[in-house]
């Protein structure tokens, strides 16, 4: 065996001491001298040169040992390593010399300049050598390739100082928990959630910090992922911060099962809703207010509509009557009048009439609005059950309803073959007579009209297309049209701006939607969108 306290191996006797079996420990020496990627070296310190290389130093640096033999100490090290090692090694000799035994072998990480330029980290272990007078006169080392290890190391510090960069910048709160709540571990989110200092935080359990009523449904998850491996539920819980305010969360838990240990820990992913909790509930409030606010306003338009039409209904009778009774009256004012007086009579007469024929004719009018405008706030209320709608039925139908006018005026209609729809027959054949009115109604007076009818598919939606060549809407006036009353150049034709409102409406019912595409004078394209099963969703 090779004797470990003999430290000068010239006077080592290799020939002589013999391993178990065969082999010389020169043998021995020999193999790992030619086999082993370490690489055996001796330097002279009196000479300043090296003495011995083994041959593996072609595979850690690229040189052969008789490159590797010429070089000085500072060549074959980088130079700051080289500067540290000759700072350290004077004093190190002199402390071993004196007989401090513990400078005799030590072991550093340094870098070899590699035949091609690049740098290979290696663990050096040196060892002292002391000549007869006890005097150290020669190092001897290996050098171990470390340059793997060390990027590994490196690779291993980069993961970690990243993973606590994220644990700790994260915007979501994050704490990994005993079964006790006891923290392991917490984040800089969570403390900034709460408004805790970390110190303070560790010392406390994760249920100090969760609105009581909390806790229970916590505990739940808790058991019901105990028995498994891995686990991960999510939640919305209440913490209370510094201020005694309520910070809403949602939680993410994953229970992790240690083996080791045998037991298990909980992370805690937190991320704070409370701003969107409270527009949530600020909208919930809006909404009801908004529902009301509808009702009240349907109730009034109700009620308006239908209380006016009785004192209307009395006006019309009345001035009806009052219509008899002039005629009546000014026939015996005829007959007995002085021929000089008949004339103003007639005068009066006329002047009666005309004023009885604008009551009328506004009363009709108010009569006919009221009762528009008490069919469109009862809209929806009693409609048939929707089903799906053979829509080239329906149009064929609409486009009968308007055969007189379309014939009269010259009107050319062409009718592709349309989709099913899902609605309700009444309202969507309502929609249909609407658009296809106007079309017809709204024509340039100067070139012959054409109406066409198209439709597609598109995902969930039945898509209706109801297209005119008449006097078209700017624009600017797209939004206004839907709203009620309104009426672009009232003068040209008859109406009460009630027909667009209308459809829009039916469309909300209905769950669809109506978009346009105009321009003045070129003409109008409403495109109707309605779901084409039972439950479409909203686009
Ligand atoms: P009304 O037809 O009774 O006036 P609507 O609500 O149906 O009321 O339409 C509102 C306004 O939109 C109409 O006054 C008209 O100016 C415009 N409009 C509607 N449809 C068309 C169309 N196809 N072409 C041109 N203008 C139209």
């Amino acid at each position: 065996m090779i004797n470990k306290q003999e430290d000068n191996l010239q006077t080592y006797n290799w020939q002589a001491e013999t391993l178990p079996g065969t082999d010389t420990i020169l043998d021995v020496f020999q193999i790992l001298h030619r086999n082993i990627s370490h690489v055996f070296w001796i330097f002279d310190l009196i000479k300043q040169q090296y003495l011995y290389i083994s041959p593996s130093v072609f595979k850690l640096r690229g040189l052969t040992v008789e490159e590797a033999m010429k070089e000085t100490m500072a060549q074959s090290l980088y130079k700051d390593d080289y500067n540290f090692i000759m700072n350290h090694l004077q004093p190190r000799i002199s402390h071993f010399e004196n007989g401090d035994d513990s400078m005799k072998s030590m072991t550093g990480e340094y870098r070899h300049p590699h035949k091609d330029g690049h740098l290979v980290w290696v663990e050096i272990s040196s060892t002292l050598i002391k000549n007869d007078q006890g005097k150290v006169d020669r190092i001897i080392g290996i050098s171990r390739e470390i340059t793997r290890k060390k990027s590994e190391r490196q690779l291993q510090r980069d993961t970690q100082s990243l993973f606590e960069t994220v644990f700790n910048f994260t915007g979501i709160g994050i704490a990994l928990i005993n079964e006790d709540g006891s923290f392991v571990n917490v984040n800089k989110g969570f403390c900034k959630m709460i408004g805790y200092p970390r110190g303070y935080v560790m010392e406390k359990s994760f249920f100090n910090f969760v609105v009581p009523g909390d806790i229970e449904c916590i505990h739940e998850i808790f058991d019901t992922t105990h028995h498994a491996k891995n686990f991960e539920k999510q939640s919305e819980i209440r913490l209370i911060n510094i201020h005694g305010q309520i910070i809403w969360g949602l939680i993410n838990i994953t229970g992790v099962k240690s083996l080791k240990e045998n037991r298990m820990r909980w992370v805690i992913q937190i991320q704070e809703t409370t701003e969107r909790k409270k527009a949530e509930e600020t909208i919930k409030l809006l909404n009801t207010d908004l529902q009301l606010k509808n009702r009240e306003m349907e109730q009034l338009v109700y009620v308006t509509s239908h209380d006016l039409r009785s004192p209307l209904v009395n006006i019309k009778g009345f001035s009806g009557e009052l219509m008899v009774s002039f005629s009546q009256l000014t026939r015996i004012l005829a007959e007995i009048a002085p021929e000089e007086k008949q004339n103003i009579i007639q005068q009066l007469f006329n002047e009666i009439n005309e004023s009885f024929d604008y009551i009328y004719a506004s009363v009709k009018k108010m009569d006919r609005l009221l009762r528009g405008l008490l069919d469109f706030s009862r809209l929806g209320k009693q409609i048939k059950a929707p089903s799906m709608l053979n829509m080239n039925q329906i149009v064929a139908d609409v486009i009968k309803i308007n055969e007189f006018q379309i014939k009269n005026q010259g009107i050319s209609i062409t009718t592709h073959k349309l989709p099913d729809c899902w609605g309700s027959e009444d309202l969507i054949n309502q929609v249909f007579s609407n658009l296809l009115g106007n079309s017809v109604k709204y024509l340039e007076k100067n070139r012959p009209g054409k109406i066409t009818i198209s439709g597609r598919t598109d995902g969930n939606y039945s898509v209706y297309c109801i297209e005119d060549n008449g006097v078209g809407i700017n624009p600017r006036f797209h939004d206004k049209i839907f709203e009620l009353f309104y009426r672009l150049n009232p003068e040209r034709n008859e109406g009460d701006g009630l027909g667009l409102p209308t459809v829009k409406k039916i469309m909300e019912l209905s769950s669809g939607k109506i978009e346009l595409d105009s321009s003045e004078g070129k003409g109008t394209r409403f495109f109707i969108y309605l779901p084409n099963k039972e439950k479409a969703d909203r686009g």
